[in-house]
């Protein structure tokens, strides 16, 4: 079991038996938008803690902001949440559920003098609020009887006024160093419909005065959440006591922030809604929806979050961690195959015209378990353009005029003529192959530098692979005046290549190591049976393993 300062304080906890040995966390998501990888760090600790200490963890959906929300968001975050490997069991729950509940306890903190009706505009209130160096001013309807208050509030709930006539503040202390108990709001006027209650309510709870509540009803023990809301816990804290309410303990921890990427919402919505990506479930996306499209596992994720930890100081991770926490997974579980994605057409003059042979090919040198397949070896074939070199550098080890190179799972080939194109481009090599090389075979053991894949023209597969590099050109995009302005223009490239023939009816979703070119996945949406469509999950190159092997 891992431990960190949070698991400390769940240990202290079941110790004293404040809350008599019971772990209930939650994860509580606003369904604003997809959930992206920072998520995933609050859904495998919450989780991930209740499955450590054998207690439970809610699914609850923070829908108190009628106006950004949307059945779309919840749906995709159910899905999410089960995909990444976690289970609520039958504790799906609504903040908005509990309205009734809310507007109750609300009406009893007025009772107690505890809770005003204020008639100040936004701006007004905002200006009482004063600085962090100068106390704030007592709102002039501060003093409201505490019927004068019930009736207002009463009213406003019914309907009688417009959107910022009059909001519910609690009455806490102006003079508070902390200014969120500056007499923070906890119910305005709107009158907007929302997805779950539609027009039934026309007032709406704030989140710092909804949510301890939310964590109360629920009887959650350990309310975790990121560290901006370090400032909000004695307010947390002043609702549930002024209430007398069950009191769950809140812990922040740092969110996580990822290099080469915007982990915000709204940044990821305008995104979409501008059309710089392909959607939310764009590969290039540090959604978990893109992570999956793109080829990435629940393991790895799960993986990912694990090694990051958690910490009390905001970080940024490197990107780099994470590509390497899917590089190791798929190492052991994806299938090896031979994929030509820049094809420059290769004739094996000396070889029979009609002739095909079939080769075996292992499936996962990390896996002998995973077994062999066949593939086809034919008289012309395609090989990868860059494997090619006209005038190579003396260091250069794979095809050049004249130069031998051996093709994985098959001959040795020597480049005897190179046809070109127009523009000078090579076109078309012609090559001859010795016998005598066959992988495999007795008398196979001549040796030569470099080793090369291929496809065999006539039985290949013609595929569409998407190419994608990081979203952005700077480490942290975020930082930029507009974040848009430092978008990866060359962030995805679209070609078509050749597949081998074992690719027929290849599974959407199904994930492959493309022998010396990455690791990649069918694409979900746009394979079919009559096409195949790829994604480049990772390239096979691990700057991370380098990363730590320095450190
Ligand atoms: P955003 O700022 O991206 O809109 P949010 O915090 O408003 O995110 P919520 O839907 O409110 O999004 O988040 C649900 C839960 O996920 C919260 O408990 C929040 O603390 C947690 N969370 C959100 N972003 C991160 C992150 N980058 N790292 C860790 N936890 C996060
Ligand atoms: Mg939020």
């Amino acid at each position: 079991m891992p431990s960190d300062f949070i698991r400390d304080i769940i240990n202290e906890h079941n110790k004293t038996g404040r809350f008599g040995g019971r772990v209930h966390t939650r994860f509580p998501p606003e369904p604003n938008g997809y959930l992206h990888i920072g998520h995933a760090k609050s859904i495998c600790l919450n989780f991930g803690i209740a499955a450590e200490y054998s207690g439970l963890c809610n699914l609850r959906f923070d829908d108190t902001n009628p106006t950004r929300e949307e059945v779309e968001y919840v749906e995709s975050i159910i899905e999410n949440v089960r995909w990444l490997g976690f289970d609520w069991g039958d504790r799906l729950f609504y903040a908005s559920d509990y309205f009734e509940q809310m507007y109750e306890s609300a009406v009893q903190l007025i009772k107690a003098g505890k809770a005003y009706v204020d008639d100040s505009s936004a701006d007004e209130i905002r200006e009482g609020r004063g600085t962090l160096t100068e106390p704030g001013r007592e709102s002039p309807y501060r003093n409201r009887s505490v019927e004068e208050n019930l009736d207002l509030f009463q009213r406003m709930k019914a309907g009688e006024f417009p959107d910022g006539a009059r909001v519910l503040r609690a009455k806490v202390d102006m003079a508070s160093p902390n200014l969120n108990m500056r007499d923070p709001v906890m119910y305005r006027i709107l009158h907007a419909e929302h997805h779950r209650t539609g027009n039934k309510w026309c007032i709406y709870p704030m989140y710092d005065w909804a949510h301890g509540l939310e964590d109360s009803i629920e009887r959650i023990t350990h309310s975790i959440c990121t560290l901006e809301f370090e400032d909000h816990r004695p307010l947390y804290d002043w609702f549930l006591d002024e209430l007398g309410a069950y009191h769950p303990q809140q812990i922040e921890f740092a969110r996580l922030a990822l290099s080469y990427t915007v982990m915000s919402k709204r940044k990821l919505r305008q995104l979409v809604e501008k059309g710089r990506v392909r959607g939310w479930d764009d590969p290039r996306m540090p959604t978990l929806s893109g992570l999956r499209r793109g080829g990435y596992t629940p393991e790895s994720i799960r993986s990912f979050c694990e090694r990051v930890g958690v910490a009390k100081t905001d970080s940024t991770i490197d990107i780099a961690l994470l590509e390497h926490c899917i590089r190791e997974d798929l190492n052991k579980r994806a299938p090896r195959v031979m994929a030509v994605l820049k094809p420059l057409r290769v004739v094996i003059d000396n070889y029979p015209e009609e002739q095909v042979e079939e080769l075996e090919a292992v499936n996962n040198p990390e896996d002998p378990g995973m077994g062999t397949r066949k593939v086809p070896f034919s008289r012309v074939l395609y090989i990868e353009r860059d494997d090619f070199m006209e005038r190579p550098p003396k260091e250069f080890f794979r095809l050049a005029p004249g130069r031998e190179v051996r093709l994985r799972y098959a001959y040795i080939i020597k480049c005897i003529d190179v046809v070109k194109g127009k523009t000078g481009e090579a076109v078309e090599l012609h090559c001859t192959y010795d016998p005598e090389t066959r992988s495999g075979a007795a008398g196979s053991s001549r040796k030569v530098k470099g080793t090369i894949h291929w496809v065999s023209a006539a039985h290949a597969l013609e595929a569409e692979a998407r190419l994608y590099d990081r979203l952005f050109t700077v480490e942290d995009p975020g930082a930029a005046d507009d974040f848009e302005s430092v978008l990866n223009p060359n962030s995805l490239q679209i070609v078509t290549g050749y597949v081998e023939p074992s690719m027929r009816g290849a599974v959407p979703g199904s994930k492959y190591q493309f022998e010396r070119l990455g690791y990649f996945c069918v694409d979900e949406k746009d394979s079919s049976a009559g096409r195949l469509v790829f994604n480049r999950t990772v390239g096979l190159r691990d700057t991370w393993a380098k990363i730590a092997k320095k450190l």
